[in-house]
This record gives structure tokens, sequence and C-alpha cells, in this order.
């Protein structure tokens, strides 16, 4: 039935100056995702085009779902401006798409101009040829739940009924690249994606504590950041693994109980900033949302931040925990997070952390111990992957110990 997607653009990136680069990079996305569809793409100034040819429409849109920047899409019929062929059209996807009673209108939307019948005259005459010939339509040009919208453009006419939400925001990789701490929860990964939506490129960073906690436990965030790597331009992330048993150990045995979180995390800021600086990252991505945890009150998250320079970006800050729960369901991470494995926070959970720890105190505790030797080792000691949705990592199938895929990698 279908012959085209059309994809629209956010109005943003139609404004301004840069929307030379946010277009040239938004279409790079579209033709990479497209890759082994037999489709044709159509790059118009305002719109895309996406030729099916016997493709499956819904095989397109679920790709087009991943790109950031993207408003909506259409599925459409195209033909010649003809009064004649537009009705025929119409009618034939009014007959595929309605089945039951609707209120109906017709829109017509005049991109060539040099046309002579006004839009709302086109309107009149299609619509009483479709009346005459589909059942169950019911005029309201007020509120009707079905719009047939024809669009008159230089090329042909387009013909649909529907706008598919797409992820909205920027194209992704247009504002600069950040690192993102991952843990296996539920909310660092959506932080990444709204990370991603605002149009910046994401690096992850997670710190391991194998095997004090299961390799599971990394195989989590592997498959999260797999997940993740579907919104990336190029459906690649990378990934660095940090072993965090050593400083995790020395935390345990020389720091107060109060203390251990505070410090653990100010630890993980410290080797995360290194990290951000070595790969050009220019800011810190983080899960935390205010109030959830003793470790994110104000008092926590400012001692924590106070070890680093960096700038440290939280998008979950002040989001309700259902809301994150119901992003995390609808890009698919919260199956994930669900698993029942412990990360090196939930491995050791002190019965009383302080609520309001503060940066001087954190300071002596820490001049317990030579941690910048410690921070020294495990950056050296760091593993990169580049996790590929189209080539999924399973360590736990090869029967990998963490320090084992430390020791693959790195041959
Ligand atoms: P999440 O669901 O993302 O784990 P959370 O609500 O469990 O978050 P915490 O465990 O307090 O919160 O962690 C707060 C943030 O610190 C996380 O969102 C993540 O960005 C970072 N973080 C915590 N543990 C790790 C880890 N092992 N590796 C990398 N980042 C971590
Ligand atoms: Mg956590």
């Amino acid at each position: 039935m279908y012959e085209y997607i059309m994809v629209r653009y956010g109005d943003l990136i139609l404004k301004g100056k840069n929307q030379h680069i946010f277009r040239h990079n938004i279409n790079n996305q579209i033709a990479h995702k497209m890759y082994g569809l037999n489709v044709e793409i159509e790059f118009q100034h305002d719109l895309v085009f996406i030729k099916l040819n016997d493709t499956d429409p819904m095989d397109v849109i679920e790709r087009l779902n991943f790109i950031s920047g993207l408003s909506s899409y259409s599925k459409t019929v195209k033909c010649a401006y003809d009064l004649d062929e537009i009705a025929d059209k119409s009618i034939a996807l009014l007959k595929h798409e309605v089945h039951a009673k609707t209120t109906f209108k017709v829109e017509t939307k005049r991109a060539d101009k040099s046309i002579s019948l006004k839009s709302f005259e086109i309107s009149n005459l299609v619509s009483k040829k479709v009346l005459r010939a589909v059942e169950n339509l019911v005029v309201d040009v007020k509120h009707p739940e079905t719009t047939l919208n024809i669009e008159t453009r230089l090329d042909g006419t387009y013909i649909y009924t529907k706008k598919i939400p797409g992820m909205g925001g920027f194209p992704t990789s247009t504002g600069g690249r950040a690192m993102l701490l991952v843990s296996g929860g539920i909310d660092s990964p959506v932080a990444g994606y709204l990370t991603m939506n605002t149009g910046l490129e994401i690096e992850c960073v997670h710190f391991e504590s194998s095997p004090l906690t299961p390799v599971e436990s990394v195989q989590k965030v592997i498959d999260l950041v797999t997940v993740l790597s579907r919104y990336a331009p190029s459906s690649k992330i990378k990934l660095h693994l940090v072993p965090f048993r050593e400083i995790h150990e020395m935390i345990l045995k020389e720091v107060p109980e109060s203390y251990i979180i505070t410090i653990m995390r100010r630890m993980m800021y410290r080797l995360a900033e290194i990290l951000a600086k070595k790969n050009s990252c220019k800011a810190i991505v983080t899960g935390d949302s205010i109030g959830q945890v003793a470790s994110q009150t104000l008092e926590s998250l400012i001692t924590v931040q106070a070890v680093v320079s960096s700038l440290v970006i939280r998008p979950l800050s002040t989001m309700d925990k259902s809301d994150i729960i119901k992003i995390a369901k609808k890009i698919k991470t919260y199956p994930i997070s669900s698993r029942p494995f412990s990360d090196c926070c939930t491995v050791y959970v002190p019965k009383r952390p302080v609520i309001k720890p503060t940066s001087e105190r954190a300071e002596i505790f820490e001049k317990a111990f030579d941690y910048q030797k410690f921070l020294k080792i495990a950056i050296k000691e760091t593993i990169t992957v580049e996790i590929n949705e189209r080539k999924p990592l399973n360590i736990i199938d090869k029967g990998f110990s963490v320090g084992e895929i430390f020791k693959s990698e790195n041959n």
C-alpha cells in the first residue's frame, strides 16, 4: 500500500545558523540506519522521503525511532498533481486504514504555490469524492479523529493520515561528547539516552569490582550500553571498564562506614574526569536524582563534585522515579537493569551512610591512604571495548572472568 515514509525534522533544526550542520548530520544518520534495507532516500530541504520499494514500512520506522532530532514520520502514498489521481489514491488509502466509524476531514498543504487551486478548494473537491466512495466517514472539521492530509510538492503529491512521533531533540553528536558513568541500575542508562537526545555523543565508564561483584554485573552494563548504542550515530559506543576492586577494598578497610559511599563516589569522579579528558569528553554525566538515596542529597552531590573541575550533567536530577522508569521501559533498558546482580555500590551498603557529608571530613579520611597511586594503576589497567549493537558482546557465553576480558582485549 504505502510507497514512501515522509520524515520531518524537529523545528529548531530548520532554523538558525546551525541548520546546515544539523541537517547534514541527521541525513548521514538516516542513511546509516537504513543500511541493508532496499530503500531509496531522497533528501529535500525541509523533509526526507524514504522510498520503500518492497520494504515493510515498520522496518523503516523502527530504525528511525533511534535517530534523535526527528520530530515525526508518516506512511504515505504518492501521485502526480491531478485531482482524479489524488482522489483515487486517497480512497484506496482510507479503505485500507478505516474499518469503523470515524470523524473525518481533509486538509491540504501547498508547498508548490504555482498550483492554481487554493488549498481549501482542493480539500473540498477531494472530500466530496472520498465521502461518496468510502464508508464510515462522518465529517467533523473541528475535531476529526482522522485527517486525510494532502501535500502538493514540486515532485508530486503526498497523501497520508497519521503522524507518528519520533525521538525529538537534537541530532546526536552535534553538541560534542560527554562521559557517562554507567552502573547496572535503572537511572544511568536513562541519563545516557536523554544526553544523546539533546545532541551529545557519549562514551561510557563503568567501575567494576570483580570478584567482589559477579561477572554478570559487567555483562549487565555491556547489555545496557548495547541498547544505548542503537541511538549512537555510528551504532557504536566506547565503554571504558575500570578495575575498581583495589580502591574499593582500600576504602572498605580505611574509611569510617558512614563515609564509604561518599569516598567511593569521589574516587569514581576523579577517575571519570581523567578518562573524560583523555578522550576529549567535555562533561561528565551521571544518573543521580536528588533525594533518591543518602548519596544523592545536595550535600552529598556537592562533596562528591568538589573533587573535579569538569562540568557534571545530571539529566535526572529533578525527575520523579516513576517518570525515569517510564523512559527506561520505553527504551527497553528496564528489564536489563532489573536483573538481580549487584555492582560495587550495592555489594556493600553501609547501614548508616552520612546524609550531610563535607569535603573537609572526606579529605581527612582520604589522607589515610595513597589513593593517587591506586588511581594511576586503575587508569593504566582500564580497558576500552567498543560496544556495537550489530556485534553483541557476551562475556558469560565466552566463559570469561572480568580479568580474562581485560587480557583478551589488551592482546
Ligand atoms: P543507577 O540506577 O544509575 O545505578 P542509582 O539510583 O542506583 O543509579 P547510585 O547507585 O547512587 O544511584 O549511583 C548514582 C550514579 O553514580 C549512577 O547513576 C551512576 O551514574 C554513577 N555510578 C554508580 N555506581 C557506578 C559504577 N559502578 N560505575 C559507574 N558509575 C556508577
Ligand atoms: Mg546504582
